[in-house]
């Protein structure tokens, strides 16, 4: 694309449009990239430019873009028809994407209600077991638990159970009550990390849900959990003993666990689910973002057959799930979903992004020698670091430095999209990056953080 095109649009980007989690008056002082071309993990900017989108385009891309049995999906899916209703009307990609996720995720989830993004996929979650509770003539259980540092969306209730302050702390008053309890944050056990440490505050964050479990679950409707990884709360890789835990309290007391795999599921953590790692069940599951590998928007809340059949009655009874948006169930985004499992099956894709996860584990272990670098961690195709001024004592720069911003920026220059939370810097990468490209991100990230790091050190 010409220059003059490029600028023309840039200058009616800034007149027109309001970026998400942007303050525009930083954005509007730069010249943005411009993509014009996408495919596999690359991302091409209108001078032709590439960068490795190794945030996997906000978490959402699995089989890198572009990919053409998707393509083809979609097109064939829009020669037949478009968008329908899904109140009263069915259709063929909308039942056997449903069937396919009741296989392909944990066992005892028997029923899939569409949506259209993470934040609405936990919206059903929150109301759903709700609903359910009243429904069975449990009606003080209405509060639900949640995790500090955890995130679950934008909407107002997923904010609600959001643990995030710099997120949501602005939106209090607007808020329904739900009760925090600590997460077991490893990172807290700094360079005294050993598996007894880590052992002992597992414990201790279990002893603070069953001690609140035992106090008041007869207000509790659910816990809200990302499983394994708390994903914009820092990238912090937690303990599977921590969600066995959970799900044993859950039983115990009779509260729902709901688990929020928006980000981790479809095969980003090494497993197709970060459940897996737990070998745990919960009773909902959220799902979005990968569920169509990250093409079109869809979601998904999937239950046990017991909450589903709360639900299941006369008319009359006026226990019908009264939620639904315009877009549930999009056929297009359906037959996406269906051709990305197809996908998975056919190219043994997590087998194939095993090789791929362990260049990235002896890749990650070359930052631990880089001045600056703390708590190197990974998960699958996930992996993270944060940046101290002194790592040894944790002590942080200076928040005016903006490192990850800084970050950021030289990244671009070097052909990287990163996008860091605070000082951490991670990879959310798609299934299909290969050895050698995880290599080049490797190397070049390095470059980037010598040139942002040598002149604070
Ligand atoms: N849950 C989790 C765990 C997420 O990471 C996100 C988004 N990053 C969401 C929910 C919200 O998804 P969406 O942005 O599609 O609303």
């Amino acid at each position: 694309m010409d220059r003059e095109r490029q600028q023309e649009l840039r200058e009616k980007d800034r007149q027109y449009v309001w970026h998400p989690f942007t303050q525009m008056k930083d954005y509007a002082a730069q010249d943005h990239v411009l993509i014009e071309k996408a495919d596999g993990i690359m991302l091409y900017d209108a001078d032709g430019k590439s960068y490795y989108d190794t945030i996997s385009s906000w978490w959402c891309n699995v089989h890198g873009h572009g990919n053409p049995r998707i393509k083809e999906a979609i097109r064939r899916q829009l020669e037949q028809f478009d968008h329908i209703m899904f109140s009263g009307l069915t259709h063929q990609p909308g039942i056997e994407l449903a069937e396919q996720l009741v296989q392909v995720t944990p066992d005892g989830l028997t029923k899939v209600f569409y949506s259209d993004n993470g934040s609405t996929a936990v919206e059903v979650a929150i109301k759903m077991s709700f609903q359910y509770w009243q429904q069975i003539g449990q009606q003080s259980k209405t509060n639900f638990v949640f995790m500090e540092n955890s995130y679950h969306g934008d909407t107002i209730g997923a904010v609600s159970v959001g643990g995030v302050d710099l997120y949501h702390a602005m939106f209090k008053p607007l808020l329904f009550n739900a009760i925090r309890v600590p997460s077991p944050d490893v990172r807290q056990l700094g360079n005294e990390r050993t598996p007894e440490r880590e052992a002992a505050l597992v414990a201790d964050a279990l002893d603070a849900v069953r001690t609140l479990f035992r106090e008041r679950a007869h207000e509790l409707a659910g816990i809200i959990v990302e499983p394994m990884i708390q994903a914009a709360g820092g990238m912090v890789i937690y303990p599977a003993a921590y969600l066995r835990g959970l799900r044993e309290l859950c039983a115990q007391f009779n509260v729902h666990l709901i688990a929020d795999e928006v980000a981790t599921g479809f095969g980003r953590t090494g497993r197709m689910f970060a459940c897996e790692h737990a070998g745990i069940s919960p009773d909902i599951l959220c799902l979005s973002k990968g569920l169509t590998a990250g093409m079109m928007p869809l979601a998904a809340t999937l239950c046990r057959e017991e909450i589903y059949a709360a639900f299941y009655d006369d008319y009359a009874t006026q226990k019908t799930f009264f939620h639904g948006h315009s877009f549930t169930g999009n056929p297009v985004a359906c037959a996406v979903a269906l051709e990305s499992l197809r996908l998975f099956r056919d190219e043994a894709v997590l087998e194939q992004s095993q090789a791929a996860a362990n260049t990235l584990t002896e890749q990650m272990n070359t930052f631990t020698s880089l001045p600056h670098v703390a708590d190197v961690r990974q998960l699958g195709m996930i992996a993270a670091l944060d940046l101290y001024r002194d790592p040894e004592t944790r002590t942080p720069f200076a928040s005016d430095l903006r490192i990850g911003t800084r970050m950021y920026h030289a990244g671009l220059a070097e052909g990287l999209i990163l996008r860091p939370l605070g000082d951490t810097i991670y990879y959310w990468l798609p299934l299909c990056t290969t050895p050698s490209q995880i290599e080049d991100i490797v190397e070049r990230t390095q470059r980037v953080l010598r040139q942002v790091t040598a002149p604070l050190s």
